[in-house]
């Protein structure tokens, strides 16, 4: 009874407060993951994450299949035709598949892409970069001996609005894509752009798949300002031996010192358990479905340090409760109390 008494107060003092906050602080959603504990949500490997700050909407990448990304954005009633714009992190297609979806919704939509050279997101180059033979007959020469200046290359999606991004840019005021180059064998050269949102709480860093290592992303980002708060993402330690984990996990926590972490995708299995051991309450359960607030007091299953979190999936019953007479039985409970004491 004490407990629906508490259950009581905290509704009372949270309800409006989460109103509030959703127009002002950061919001995060993750969409697409192969882990989660939202039955309303379909699992699997790949990742997506909307990020909402100061009344913007920024969608990190698309997940790996276009009908589950579908289904998971409408199972959390997103409406894509509403975002500021698009990033797809690399172009891994666990990240990238649900892209012909977001543009059959939002075909106009800014998405900025990591720029490659003959890459899927379209490219140039100057015609000059090739050698050329000018005693050759026209016929046997590149566009007949008279090349336009800047060569294009097409993209997987024409008509998309793609800005390819080759080095670190802020996009937006407070809100920079970190663009890195992986050097990990089987993902040389592999481009990779990284979300850095820097708060008032510090930066908020997301990571796709974390190719150009983790450590690299940090440092780049503690540049921008070396209070990092959150990050959120795939760390890629799916296979990684005890050692390399741990080594990572002491410099997230003591060379960054990273306050808060929530992983996901392919940050791994025993990475989550060596994380979870190091950051205890600030290790953020990101899971698909999950949505967290990003705060001073940022904790998992804490809000605020005041009472416990609210699963967004809590509220339609609460509420439904609330708007019975006795929501909770107090009243009756007052009453038999009374009862007894006479
Ligand atoms: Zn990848
Ligand atoms: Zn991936």
């Amino acid at each position: 009874m004490r407990r629906a008494i508490l259950l009581v107060l905290v509704l009372a003092s949270a309800c409006l407060p989460i109103v509030a906050q959703a127009q002002t602080e950061t919001r995060i959603t993750i969409l697409y993951d192969a882990f989660g504990n939202d039955p309303a949500m379909k699992k699997d490997w790949g990742f997506s994450a909307l990020i909402e700050i100061a009344g913007k909407r920024i969608l990190f990448d698309t997940g790996n299949d276009s009908d589950i990304f579908a289904a998971n954005v409408k199972a959390r009633g997103i409406d894509l035709s509403k975002l500021d714009f698009l990033v797809l992190s690399h172009r891994h297609s666990d990240h990238m598949a649900g892209l012909g979806y977001v543009l059959s919704v939002n075909p106009k939509l800014k998405i900025y892409a990591p720029r490659e050279g003959f890459g899927i997101y379209g490219s140039s180059l100057p015609s000059s970069f090739y050698r050329k033979d000018e005693s050759l007959p026209p016929q046997m020469r590149y566009y007949d001996g008279s090349p336009p200046e800047v060569m294009k290359f097409g993209t997987a999606w024409q008509g998309a609005n793609f800005e390819t991004i080759d080095k670190t840019t802020e996009v937006a005021p407070g809100v920079t894509l970190i663009a890195l180059v992986s050097d990990a064998p089987g993902t040389r050269e592999l481009r990779e752009l990284s979300l850095a949102i820097d708060t008032p709480d510090g930066i908020v860093l997301l990571v796709g798949c974390s190719h150009p290592g983790i450590e690299n992303i940090a440092e780049a980002a503690a540049v921008i300002n070396p209070k990092i708060h959150l990050i959120v993402g795939g760390l890629h330690l799916v296979a990684a031996r005890d050692d390399v984990i741990a080594s990572v996990v002491t410099a997230l926590k003591d060379t960054f010192k990273v306050e808060n972490i929530a992983p996901g995708h392919c940050t791994g299995e025993p990475t989550f358990a060596a994380l979870k051991q190091a950051f205890g309450t600030h290790y953020i359960y990101a899971g698909v479905g999950a949505t967290f607030s990003v705060g001073p007091s940022m904790t998992s299953g804490q809000r605020r340090g005041e009472a416990p979190t609210l699963d967004e999936n809590d509220w339609p019953a609460y509420r439904k409760l609330a708007t019975r007479e006795d929501p909770f039985g107090v009243v009756q409970w007052r009453a038999k109390k009374q009862h007894a004491g006479r």
